[in-house]
This record gives C-alpha cells, sequence and structure tokens, in this order.
C-alpha cells in the first residue's frame, strides 16, 4: 500500500469557485490563472472544471503547449511575454496572447517573422515595480507597438501590490488611468483580491475596475486573498484541495517526555499523541509550529514538536478513540461530515500563505479528483 498522504483535488469547489468570479465581475470575462500547474493542483486535472472560463493565464511555454494539446483553442494570456526571440514563434503557432512589459519585448516582436499578428497586453507598472513600463514611457511604448505589422490588437495590464491590504489600489488606479487615457483597447488590472474587494471600484469613464478581464487565481483555488481579515467563507469560495493522511504510530507520554526532533514539545503531563504519514517532503511547511490546527476524524486538534521530513506528530486529547489508521486533514474537508480546515489557517500558522502551501505540495504525493 502507498503511504497514506493524498492531494484531492476538488471539481465541484473549481466550478463553484470560477462562478463566484461570475458574481463579483459580471460584466468582466475572466482568465482562470493557472500558472505553476495551477498553483499546484494539475492543469489537466482542473481544465474540465474550469473549462468554462474566458481564458487562462500562466506564464510557462510549456504549460500553455499543455493547454493546447487538451484541445482548448480559446484565449491564453502569457503574463510574463516572452523570455526569448524564439518564444514568439511558439506565440504565432499556438496563437497565444502575451504580456509587453520592456522594450526587449518590442524589439523581438519587431523582428519577429510571423503570418499571424499577436495579441499583445501592454503592461504599465503603476508602482508595484516589478514589470511594465513607468508611466512615462507607456504611450512611447504603446505607439511603437500600435506601428508594428506584427502586432494586431494592443490591451492595457497592470497588478496590484496591495489590493488584499489596508494601502489599497486607489494610488495604482490613478496611475493607470493617467497611462492609458483615451488609449484604444481592454484593460486588465484586477487579481482575485481586487475583484473581491474593490470589483465595484470605477475607472474613469464607464468601466468599472472588473472591466474587461479579470485575473482570478487564489480564488479559484478556495483561498481568501485577504486572510485574515476575511477567510474562504466570508467570499463563499470552498477549498479545491484537500491533504490528507492517516495516522500510523502513537504514543502515550508521561509528564517531562520530549517529541521530535529539538524535543521543542515537552508533555506537561499525560499525553496521548498521534504520528501522521507527513512530512516537509509532502511539502507540508517544515516551519508550522506547535499548535497549527489540523482534523483528525473531523475534529479540530493542533500539531505538536517539529515537522519532520516524513512525519508530524498531533495531541490526540480531543479524539481520545483515534487511533492508527485514522483520518488526518491537513487543510480541506474531512470525508464525512462537513468539518473544514481552512488551508489559510494553516499557512497562517507557519507564517506564508497558501499560495505557497498549494504550489509545494511534492511529486510524492498521490493526486486524486473528488
Ligand atoms: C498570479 C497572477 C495573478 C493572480 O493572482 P491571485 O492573487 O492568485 O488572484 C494575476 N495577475 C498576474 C499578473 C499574476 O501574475
Amino acid at each position: 500500500m502507498p503511504r497514506p498522504i493524498v492531494a484531492t483535488v476538488h471539481p465541484e469547489a473549481l466550478r463553484h469557485n470560477l462562478e463566484r468570479a461570475r458574481h463579483f465581475a459580471p460584466d468582466a470575462r475572466v482568465w482562470a490563472v493557472v500558472k505553476a500547474n495551477a498553483y499546484g493542483h494539475g492543469i489537466e486535472r482542473c481544465f474540465d472544471a474550469l473549462r468554462s472560463a474566458d481564458g487562462f493565464a500562466l506564464l510557462d511555454l510549456a504549460e500553455a503547449e499543455r493547454l493546447r494539446a487538451l484541445d482548448w483553442r480559446g484565449p491564453i494570456h502569457l503574463l510574463e511575454g516572452v523570455f526569448e526571440p524564439r518564444d514568439l514563434e511558439l506565440c504565432s503557432r499556438l496563437q497565444l496572447w502575451h504580456s509587453v512589459h520592456c522594450t526587449e519585448q518590442i524589439d523581438w516582436l519587431a523582428a519577429h517573422k510571423t503570418q499571424v499578428p499577436h495579441r499583445v497586453f501592454l503592461k504599465l507598472n503603476s508602482g508595484m515595480n516589478r514589470l511594465g513600463f513607468t508611466p512615462a514611457a507607456y504611450r512611447s511604448a504603446w505607439a511603437r507597438l500600435n506601428a508594428l505589422p506584427q502586432v494586431e490588437e494592443i490591451s492595457h495590464m497592470t497588478h496590484f501590490s496591495d489590493a488584499d491590504g489596508a494601502r489599497g489600489i486607489a494610488h495604482q488606479v490613478a496611475a493607470f488611468e493617467a497611462a492609458t487615457a483615451d488609449l484604444p483597447g481592454e484593460r486588465t488590472v484586477s487579481n482575485s483580491a481586487a475583484m473581491l474587494r474593490h470589483a465595484s471600484s470605477a475607472l474613469r469613464g464607464a468601466q468599472n475596475l472588473a472591466a474587461d478581464w479579470v485575473r482570478e487565481g487564489i480564488a479559484l483555488y478556495g483561498s481568501a486573498p485577504d486572510f485574515p481579515e476575511h477567510g474562504a467563507a466570508h467570499w463563499g469560495l470552498q477549498p479545491a484541495m484537500t491533504l490528507s493522511s492517516r495516522i500510523i504510530g502513537t504514543q502515550s507520554l508521561q509528564a517531562g517526555d520530549t517529541v521530535g526532533y529539538g524535543s521543542t514539545f515537552t508533555a506537561e503531563g499525560p499525553l496521548r499523541i498521534g504520528v501522521v504519514a507527513c512530512g516537509y517532503a509532502d511539502g507540508y511547511p517544515r516551519h508550522a509550529p506547535s499548535g497549527t490546527p489540523v482534523l483528525v476524524d473531523g475534529v479540530r486538534t493542533r500539531i505538536i514538536g517539529r515537522v519532520s521530513m516524513d512525519m508530524i506528530t498531533l495531541d490526540l486529547t480531543p479524539v481520545p478513540d483515534a487511533g492508527v489508521g485514522a483520518e488526518v486533514i491537513l487543510w480541506g474537508h474531512a470525508s464525512s461530515g462537513d468539518a473544514v480546515l481552512p488551508i489559510d489557517e494553516v499557512a497562517a500558522a507557519a507564517g506564508t500563505i497558501s499560495y505557497e502551501l498549494m504550489c509545494a505540495v511534492a511529486p510524492r504525493v498521490n493526486f486524486v479528483a473528488g
């Protein structure tokens, strides 16, 4: 029998979360963001549930090829554009839409020989200071692209640094409006956090911020981008992944006994603990401290001691009957009953975000759909 750790991907939850985007951004088209192998869920595994999206956004050309191999004929957007000139050949062949965020990418396009003019998303650096043209350089970049026979249509794009937090997006929206004022073309600005928190904010003109395309990533997978201010349930999102395993051993401790490497946990009195087939080599965060929540047979308890490569240890006090074989939910849904452990809570306990946990589930974990 394989080790009992399993990642279950829930197609119904993916469908539901995509519908939530339709609810929050009813006038927009929705990019399902499936970079990083669909945030660790598996592009092929998610594809059927997400095929009612208006397009798929990602950044690895090999992942774009996988979508075309699934016979997806609709839009695919390369969020970082191309990495070298010959990538443009694949864009022409597979009809990939791509971001253009730097002058080098315009130079490459200008030198590219193609029968098929490209649709591009010109990216504004509105304050995030990662990719994109500064407001001062934006219009001349647009004019250069607009003059190229290789370019069929130019849309406008930017990305927010604080859509999930206190600083908000107003300063970046203002920069975007100023830079793109009067330029024709569609707009895409919102990630999940902007879609959920700011969708009704106005862009200048009749457009709201959710026009024309929203880029839904983390919300598709059922996590709240602004946890702990809001949880997934607040936004009506359902977890798209459950990471589960089983207890493979138990110990009965006495006061003063310690647990695991470094003896970081000491029992204060008699304590029954369970040992779970899940460790950092499965992608569980090694930094998760004693107290990180977990479900055993649907009942909430906590991990104790250090996470090791292949095992973690749990306090079984709230579940005295649980023994070898008991179901352990690291995040997601219990297999029976309605207990849910939001991945956001586990991530927060471990000092990280859900994105990192989803993307880090290791190849040795068996993935199933359910
Ligand atoms: C990853 C990404 C998104 C999706 O962000 P979420 O926070 O997961 O919704 C949107 N836009 C760009 C440019 C991205 O790289």
